[in-house]
């Protein structure tokens, strides 16, 4: 189906009014093909019906349970309010029974408290970690935000962004011209800080390299995108952004909003396609890149790519591993350590590869307590950092254990892979008097790239 007629069957269906999910749910299956993206995500669903033990583990692993464990936060508690709507309307049985005993849809007939206990959850996946059965109850209260966005009840902040980067293409709304005014503005501090013309292409055709860093990235916290440009000048790659598609997020991943997810994803192939480049590098981004690695690329989405898709992690680990660029870790002489962000280290497997650029980048480089893997969430996750209204859940129940952790590790530096874990880690320690700055990997790297006659001190010679 062309992307304009999905539009419109899409605008025709958004915004369903409250109270009208039962309706709503039944026509499902009638073979609805936007809603069906409900339907056809059973597998949890059905793992969890046919397999939960309510052994609990997962309540013991579970960073809000951690913050708060009450009754309330308890995943199973939380997925069951899904897993209640599933069998009630997707199976045969729930429907005859409903048919002859109404029930509620919700807990407290009250859609507006569903729509909170879904964002209780950082979808984190540390619970699939621990389960023995391999639950996830991120992808159950995923589910549970796609039925929260078609009531219209996701959180005002993230329906915005989801909206601009529909409309706009990019969180913010920012226009193309913003975009250009903030690059031109960039190359002229990395002109002032090295005395080196260290260009950021943008809208260059037949570049080899597309790369695609989160908006935020370009408009706010500019480190990781300048260290970028070094890394790409050191290696004397041809690369370019453009000025219509420089936003590597995704809220439609995070709100559950399958379309907007899969618009906003296609937003970026057909402009790496339109520029002719040979390879996408996407930036600390760990929901953009999940999504366009493993769920469009790897599920054939737009069919076969005629482009590679990497991380920024993988690229540039993959640099220092071939000696195209070299880093002086006395530039960050301090103590740091890494947050795994969840989308890349849980969601994508990108593990070592951050850790392989700081040890190269810094000095003294610590672990921090179980990272990896089964990492613990900021506190942030799953969109939650962008929202002031659950703050205080934020700072005193979600991030607890990531307080304790930095506390613990007693690093100067948390240097961290997404924008989003960036926010949440300078708020927590904001908030607890930590004393650590928050830092993106590649802001590391923009301090420690050797180039060649740099103003900075150095006089080794990139190779
Ligand atoms: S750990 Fe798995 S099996 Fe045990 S209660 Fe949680 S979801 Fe159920
Ligand atoms: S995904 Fe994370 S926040 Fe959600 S239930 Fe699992 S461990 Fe808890």
């Amino acid at each position: 189906m062309a992307i304009e007629q999905e539009t419109s069957d899409y605008q025709k269906k958004k915004y369903i009014p409250k109270g009208l999910v039962a309706s709503y749910m039944h026509r499902i299956s009638e073979a609805d093909p936007f809603v069906r993206e409900i339907q056809d995500e059973p597998s949890a669903l059905r793992l969890y019906m046919d397999t939960c033990t309510k052994c609990g583990v997962c309540a013991q692993e579970c960073p809000v349970y951690y913050g708060q464990p009450d009754k309330r936060m308890h995943p199973v508690e939380r997925s069951k309010q899904v897993i209640r709507l599933y069998k009630k309307y997707a199976t045969r049985w729930g429907r005859f029974w409903s048919a002859l005993i109404p029930t509620q849809d919700f807990e407290e007939d009250d859609p507006e408290l569903f729509a909170e206990r879904m964002y209780e959850c950082l979808t984190c996946r540390r619970c699939a970690s621990f389960c023995p059965v391999g639950i996830d109850h991120s992808v159950i209260s995923r589910v549970g935000r796609s039925l929260v966005d078609l009531m219209g009840l996701t959180p005002p902040a993230l329906a915005k962004g989801t909206e601009n980067s529909m409309v706009k293409g990019n969180l913010e709304g920012a226009s193309s011209e913003a975009m250009l005014d903030s690059i031109q503005f960039l190359e002229e501090e990395l002109q002032e800080e090295t005395g080196l013309e260290i260009p950021i292409p943008v809208d260059q055709d037949c570049a080899e390299v597309f790369f695609l860093p989160p908006s935020g990235d370009v408009l706010v916290y500019a480190e990781n995108l300048m260290g970028m440009a070094k890394v790409f000048y050191a290696a004397g790659v041809n690369w370019t952004m453009s000025s219509r598609a420089f936003d590597g997020s995704n809220f439609g991943f995070t709100t559950g909003n399958n379309f907007s997810m899969k618009w906003e994803n296609k937003h970026y192939i057909d402009e790496t396609e339109k520029l002719g480049c040979k390879l996408m590098v996407m930036g600390e981004c760990g929901h953009a890149y999940r999504v366009m690695k493993f769920m469009a690329s790897e599920g054939r989405w737009w069919g076969e790519l005629p482009f590679e898709i990497t991380s920024v992690f993988e690229y540039t680990a993959q640099l220092i591993r071939d000696g195209k660029i070299q880093l002086d870790p006395s530039r960050n002489p301090d103590s740091v350590t890494y947050h795994d962000s969840c989308q890349f280290a849980a969601g994508c497997g990108i593990i070592h590869e951050p850790r392989e650029i700081l040890k190269a980048a810094c000095a003294d480089f610590i672990e921090m307590p179980d990272g990896g893997y089964t990492q613990w969430c900021c506190g942030g996750g799953g969109g939650l950092s962008a929202l002031r209204s659950v703050r205080e859940f934020r700072m005193h129940i979600s991030g607890k254990k990531k307080v304790e952790q930095m506390r613990e590790t007693r690093a100067k530096v948390v240097s961290t892979s997404c924008l989003q874990c960036r926010t949440q880690l300078k708020e927590l320690a904001r908030y607890h008097k930590i004393d650590v700055t928050i830092t993106g990997v590649h802001e590391l790297v923009n301090n420690a790239i050797v180039l060649e006659q740099d103003r900075r001190g150095s006089q080794t010679p990139t190779p």
